[in-house]
Order: structure tokens, then C-alpha cells, then sequence
């Protein structure tokens, strides 16, 4: 089981990854009224050659939103389990996940013998 201390320190890492995440995507995207995250335009005409090329970087720009959006939904998903004390046990089989994988890995959802399903 984890300890009060335990679940301070995993908390404050996962604050802290949490702002780095959204300091990242405030930079290269928008925030919607729904809470979505939206790739940021770089510039809205379209008809000459730059276009396209800004075209082709905002759908890379789109992926790299992707990616940052899932890890920060891991993230608050670490915390919101952390406020109803459910944090620390393996979603799959229900076993307390180790510290050492916690502290390394602190929005972990699973033990290292399960994965989520799809
Ligand atoms: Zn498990």
C-alpha cells in the first residue's frame, strides 16, 4: 500500500508534468470552449505555395497535439484517482502496482503483467 507521503510526492509530479503538458500545448494549440485542445493555424489563406506547407506542418502540429492531449488525460486521470483514493491499484487485475513503477512511470493504470484493452 502506498503511504500519505507516497501519494504527496507522485501528486506534486504529476502537477508538475500536468503544467508542463499544458505550458507545451498553449504554445501550439487552443484551448476550445469544451475543453478541447485545437491545433493552432499558422496562417488562414490559402491559395499559395507557403500554404501548403503550413498545411502539412499544422497536421504534424495536429499529431503533436495528440500525443501531449492523451499523456495530460493520463495525467488527470492519476489525480482524479488520487482524490477518491483509488490511485495505486492496476485497473486490469486489481493488485497494488509497486511503488518503484509508480515513481517512475506515476500515471501508470495497470501492473507490468496487464495492459488496458483498447
Ligand atoms: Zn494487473
Amino acid at each position: 500500500m502506498l503511504d500519505k507521503k507516497d501519494i504527496e510526492e507522485i501528486k506534486e509530479q504529476l502537477l508538475e508534468k500536468k503544467t508542463k503538458l499544458e505550458k507545451k500545448l498553449s504554445q501550439i494549440a487552443i484551448k476550445d470552449e469544451d475543453g478541447n485542445w485545437e491545433a493552432k493555424y499558422v496562417d488562414q489563406e490559402r491559395d499559395d505555395d507557403v500554404n501548403a506547407i503550413e498545411i502539412e506542418e499544422w497536421t504534424n502540429q495536429t499529431s503533436v497535439v495528440e500525443v501531449l492531449v492523451k499523456d495530460l488525460e493520463a495525467v488527470d486521470i492519476a489525480l482524479e484517482k488520487i482524490k477518491h483514493n483509488t490511485y495505486g491499484k492496476c485497473e486490469v487485475c486489481g493488485i497494488d502496482i509497486p511503488i518503484e513503477r509508480l515513481r517512475a512511470f506515476p500515471e501508470a493504470r495497470t501492473c507490468t503483467n496487464c495492459t488496458l484493452p483498447e
